[in-house]
């Protein structure tokens, strides 16, 4: 009998996709030894790169459609709304809102371990666009729907900062 590829590929995990998450990333820790990061890092293409380039320099972009005054977050290439490709970069006030949230409390997966108790929220910022990230410096137990919160960004790496959310 020939190898069964299904049996020899058991057991493999998924790879997460970075691209999914971009902005899942990190706990409470401001300032994090950069050779100590762990956790998956962005996949920055051509559409997204001024948003990181911006990151870096701790600005948070937004993108407005110049067809139909669309506001969108993530980054892409045409507008979600009217696929026009006329979309802008605009500055986010980097202030909003707890949409929604959870704590983790349990995982074993590298990189996130050490973060534990931490923080997954939606945020509607500002703009009236929902991002993904983690809240950090406030205690999980205070973290709350419709707590106001602001922008901070952690420096993992030379050239490369992931926008996260605190208190304000
Ligand atoms: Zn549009």
């Amino acid at each position: 009998m020939t190898g069964d590829r299904q049996n020899v590929e058991r057991g493999s995990a998924p790879t997460p996709n970075p691209t999914d998450r971009p902005n899942v990333e990190r706990g409470s820790a401001p300032t994090p030894n950069p050779t100590d990061y762990t956790k998956p890092l962005p996949e920055i293409s051509a559409e997204s790169k001024p948003f990181w380039d911006a990151c870096a320099r701790h600005e948070l972009l937004v993108q407005t459609c110049r067809a139909c005054g669309s506001v969108q977050y993530y980054p892409r290439g045409v507008c979600a709304t009217c696929w026009s490709p006329d979309v802008a970069w605009t500055p986010s006030s980097g202030r909003g809102r707890v949409y929604t949230f959870t704590v983790t409390h349990r995982t074993q997966a590298r990189g996130f371990r050490d973060d534990l108790p931490y923080v997954l929220a939606w945020i509607e910022l500002e703009e009236g666009v929902q991002v993904m990230s983690n809240i950090v410096g406030v205690d999980p137990v205070k973290v709350a729907i419709g707590m106001p919160v602001k922008v901070t960004f952690e420096d993992v790496k030379d050239g490369l900062s992931i926008p996260k959310f605190t208190g304000r």
